[in-house]
């Protein structure tokens, strides 16, 4: 399940160097997570490193984007493929 960001969200700017899959972005008014590129930070991480930083915690998931482990680890290898 991908995650995103609230309109909670202060503009900080702590979680985006935290992103090992540079999911996070600077958006029109908030930070925003492209759900295509979020892992819930597995491959990397046990645990979402952007929830970790976050001061407002204003970054739940995103119930309407339910992934497995399996689906989340197979997105974790399309990117580094890419990336590759
Ligand atoms: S959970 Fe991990 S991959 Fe997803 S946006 Fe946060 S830091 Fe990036
Ligand atoms: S850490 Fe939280 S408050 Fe700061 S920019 Fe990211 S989502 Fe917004």
């Amino acid at each position: 399940m991908a995650l995103y960001i609230t309109d909670e969200c202060i503009n900080c700017d702590v979680c985006e160097p935290e992103c090992p899959n540079d999911a996070i972005s600077e958006g029109e008014e908030i930070y925003v997570i492209d759900p295509q590129l979020c892992t819930e930070c597995v491959g990397h991480y046990d645990e979402p490193q952007c929830q970790q930083v976050c001061p407002v915690d204003c970054i739940p998931h995103d119930p309407s984007r339910v992934e497995s482990k399996v689906q989340l680890q197979d997105k974790y290898e399309r990117i580094m493929a890419a990336q590759a």
